[in-house]
């Protein structure tokens, strides 16, 4: 099912586009402000094409609407027959036709004749980055002459790489990617206009893994109401949501300190996907978890983990962190277990790091330390230089130890509750050090309200209000 064939025919219908849309019809108003030419950028596939559709049918209108009488002549033809036949109407697509020859050629015939049956001519240039040097000295010169019977729109989604002698000869419209909730209300729009029978659910999946692209959210629409009714489970036939999945299964068992099933998740992921993908995903999820009051379903992720900004500098950490090796996942998922407990606990490790000497970390001293957890093929781990205490991360525990012991214990089925035993031998060194009574609890900011349901908790403390 062809879908994405019925663009909008009026701007209202245009979706989430309000700012480009807003300029646009203030220009059509008052046209003493319009350029000869317009230059449509932003990402692909979310409604520029359509929209210069339409701003041509309003250029061209000879009605009295400046966004487009729908009555007149002009209108007319474009309503009953395409836009693409109308005569006075060219498209180009300058992947195909970047060359200086086709635009001499274009602005011969079309950028000089009066308009046949049409206020103005209007020509459209997809893909316009592509145009060659010459080609852009062609359309140069009319964009700085007055005749305003040809108007040009070009339209890029790598703007940047156009001349600004070009950009500034233009009116900029920028597009924007589209809410998620717009584009569920989209696809709700298109299903019911199509008869097509939807859960909501998957018109949010669909939503979510198209990010703001509507052009793909349309097509996976299509794609999975081929195969009946739009569900969750035919939808995850289209869309490869496997990833996603592992991920949440895996953020899960962080929040519910489940470090076996953690840890194999881990390893899941990683065989999955690259780690910067997957932990971009992760972050996503933890996101949603965090913001999204909703879904009752990842809700448990942002209970376990509530101390945002840890998990998020940790994410943070890790995605800018480059050339991660394919088998990291677990200790990503190793330091995100390590971010439980109360903050008491989290204060006496903190202080029993600065005790040791540890206390500023570096991204060398992380990266030296994964190495030795995780050494790449070939390299023996005495081969890795020690970390210096000055570089030592906060983020791994006693490096020195060389940590393989750490992670075999870790990894191993023995109930041995690790991170706690850890965190009571931190709060003896912090204690030596310092006393017991500064370390104190950190009040919890409450950087959200959320509605835990009861039962779900699984211990913790409820969110503050
Ligand atoms: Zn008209």
């Amino acid at each position: 099912m062809n879908l994405i064939a019925q663009r909008p025919s009026e701007w209202n219908a245009v979706v989430g586009q309000p700012r480009a849309v807003t300029v646009l019809q203030a220009i059509l108003n008052n046209k003493h402000l319009m350029l000869r030419g317009f230059l449509f950028h932003g990402f692909l596939g979310v409604g520029k094409t359509t929209t210069a559709y339409l701003l041509a049918r309003a250029l061209m209108c000879q009605g009295d609407d400046p966004l487009g009488c729908g009555k007149c002549d002009s209108c007319l033809r474009i309503a009953e027959t395409g836009i693409d036949s109308h005569s006075d109407f060219k498209e180009i697509d300058a992947a195909l036709y970047s060359g200086v020859d086709k635009a001499r050629e274009i602005m011969e015939l079309w950028g000089t004749q009066t308009p046949n049956f049409s206020k103005r001519r209007v020509i459209v240039i997809d893909e316009a980055h592509r145009l060659s040097p010459e080609a852009w000295d062609v359309f140069l010169k009319p964009l700085e002459q007055g005749n305003f019977r040809t108007t040009l729109i070009f339209v890029s989604n790598k703007a940047d790489s156009i001349a600004g002698t070009i950009r500034s000869r233009c009116t900029q419209i920028p597009f924007e990617l589209v809410h998620l909730d717009t584009v569920v209300g989209l696809l709700a729009n298109v299903a019911n206009r199509n008869n097509i029978t939807y859960e909501l659910d998957a018109l949010r999946l669909i939503a979510r893994h198209t990010k703001g692209i509507i052009r793909d959210a349309v097509n996976a629409l299509g794609s999975a109401a081929a195969l009946g009714l739009v569900s969750v489970e035919h939808v995850k036939v289209i869309i490869d949501t496997s990833l996603e999945d592992v991920c949440i299964k895996l953020m899960l068992a962080i929040a519910a300190r489940n470090q076996k099933a953690a840890i194999e998740l881990a390893d899941e992921v990683g065989r999955k996907a690259r780690p910067a993908k997957a932990i971009e995903m992760m972050f996503s999820i933890y996101g949603r978890a965090v913001f999204a009051e909703a879904d009752p379903n990842i809700l448990p992720i942002y209970v376990g983990l509530p101390e945002t900004g840890d998990v998020t500098a940790l994410f943070i950490k890790w995605a800018t962190t480059p050339n991660l090796p394919s088998n990291i996942m677990p200790l990503v998922a190793f330091e995100l277990l390590k971010l439980h407990g109360s903050p008491t606990e989290r204060k006496a490790r903190q202080r029993a790091q600065k005790a040791q000497g540890g206390a500023l970390g570096s991204t060398t001293g992380t990266i030296k330390e994964l190495l030795r957890i995780a050494p790449p093929e070939g390299v023996a781990v005495e081969d890795i230089p020690p970390t210096k205490p000055s570089e030592m991360p906060d983020a791994i525990i006693t490096p020195q130890v060389a940590a393989p012991e750490e992670i075999a214990a870790f990894l191993s089925d023995e109930p041995e509750p690790m991170l706690d035993g850890l965190v009571k031998d931190m709060v003896e060194v912090a204690a030596k050090g310092i006393p017991v009574a500064e370390v104190e609890d950190e009040p919890v900011a409450a950087e959200r309200h959320v509605f835990v349901p009861s039962g779900d908790a699984d211990g913790y403390e409820d969110d503050p209000m």
